[in-house]
């Protein structure tokens, strides 16, 4: 019969590398979906969804259309292990899938004690959101509660982590509700263990110029060191202070998904190492990782990212299976930030393999002092993008 690609994790990556392979290959090769949820919220708009901009609805999508339209048998299920030698994935009822080449796109799990006194249990008071669905929820609920003088307490997470310039959207989307309210007497205070963070200089000055004096923003020649938390009390304490959160974002450090690092095919780093040609994995020439679970180089952890890498990938496992011609790997990146109505920033490159890594051949950033038109047209350029690559991940 036609040979067999088995995709694990039906995200941004799993789902373009799923629908790319069956769209483009047809009936010579079988294609099956492995995701452990029977919806996907996406994370990317989940912080417009907080500052009210868009419904929850209209960033949760559903797998109908890959399973119907592009014959992709879509197993709702969780895998539970690789067997690399065998070539099978385990699926959590104890059945078996056989592969000829597997795609293995996870996504991040959280390491929950990265911050000390944080945990899975303590999500539920003092909730991460870096996995869009009922955290993001709880998220809002929490933030929609909030009344004048009441403060939020924001915890980044270290390098490298899903979407670097999010946590600062998301600072950005919660003073635009405070404000929208009239809330001025809140404050947002950013605890980071960065000593700086993404797009920066175009955050701070939006924030000066739409919420002054409501977010503040220290890094560690300022707090010192963050030391944990204390859920219960809902504290966060630093080497120098203690910072009590009416709402306590806390977005612990990350690592590729557990699926893939018990297969051994992660490194130190908690993240899998690839041929940066092919986005085939460094430890199993039979299996590709996508996303944010692999060492992309440059490129950073986004869904656009993911989007990108996971089409070189079904590139390369249509040439793998049915010799289908092979062209030189590119790769492209734009995230848009949100900072208030009408004014979205955007940073973005185009990148290319060497043999080292994935590299940055040109990029591009916003400025500051631009004109409000820009921001507008940005913004209006995300809303597409948004548009666009739903319907590429999931038909
Ligand atoms: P995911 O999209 O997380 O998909 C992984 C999937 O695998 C999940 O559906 C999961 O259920 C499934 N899975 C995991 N393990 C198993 C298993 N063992 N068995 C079965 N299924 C499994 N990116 C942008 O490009 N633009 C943005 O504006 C943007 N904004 C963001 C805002 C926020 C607040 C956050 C947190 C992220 C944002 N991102 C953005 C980043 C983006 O969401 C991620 O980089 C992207 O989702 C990564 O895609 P992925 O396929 O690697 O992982």
């Amino acid at each position: 019969g036609a040979p067999h690609v088995v995709i694990v994790g039906g995200g941004a990556g799993g789902a373009t590398a799923a629908r790319y392979i069956a769209k483009d290959a047809g009936e010579a090769i079988n294609v099956t979906l492995i995701e452990a949820n029977p919806q996907y919220t996406t994370c990317f708009f989940s912080n417009l969804y907080l500052g009210g901009f868009r419904s929850f609805a209209s960033i949760t999508h559903g797998y109908d259309t890959l399973a119907a339209n592009y014959g992709i048998t879509v197993v709702n299920a969780r895998a539970t292990a690789i067997d690399r030698q065998a070539r099978a994935v385990r699926l959590a009822d104890g059945s078996r899938v056989a592969y000829d080449r597997l795609i293995v796109a996870p996504g991040i799990d959280l390491i929950y004690d990265s911050v000390p006194g944080y945990s899975e249990d303590a999500t539920g008071i003092m909730p991460h959101a870096w996995k869009a669905g009922p955290q993001t929820q709880l998220l809002k609920s929490r933030l929609d509660a909030l009344e004048d003088g009441q403060q939020i307490v924001i915890v980044p997470p270290p390098n490298p982590y899903r979407c670097p310039p999010a946590p600062y959207e998301r600072a950005s989307v919660f003073a635009h509700v405070l404000k929208a309210k009239g809330h001025t007497g809140s404050r947002i205070i950013i605890l980071d263990p960065k000593p700086k963070f993404s797009k920066q200089a175009l955050f701070s000055e939006g924030w000066e110029k739409y919420y002054p004096g409501m977010i503040e923003w220290y890094g560690p020649d300022v707090h010192g060191g963050i030391k944990g938390v204390d859920p219960a009390a809902g504290t966060v304490e630093t080497d120098f202070d203690t910072f009590h959160g009416a709402l306590v974002n806390v977005i612990p450090a990350q690592r590729a998904g557990r699926i893939a690092r018990d297969a051994g095919l992660a490194d130190d780093s908690g993240y899998c190492p690839i041929d940066p040609a092919s986005m085939r994995s460094m430890m199993d020439e039979n299996i590709f990782v996508l996303g944010d679970a692999a060492i992309a180089g440059d490129m950073p952890k986004s869904a656009f990212a993911a989007n990108s890498q996971a089409k070189v990938a079904a590139m390369n496992v249509r040439g793998d299976l049915i010799e289908s011609k092979v062209f030189p790997a590119r790769y492209a990146n734009t995230c848009w930030s949100l900072i208030e109505t009408d004014d979205s920033v955007k940073v973005g490159a185009q990148y290319a393999p060497t043999a080292e890594k994935i590299a940055s051949t040109s990029s591009f950033i916003s400025q500051t002092h631009e004109a409000s038109e820009v921001r507008k047209t940005n913004y209006e350029e995300s809303l597409g993008w948004y548009a666009g690559i739903t319907a590429d991940i999931f038909g």
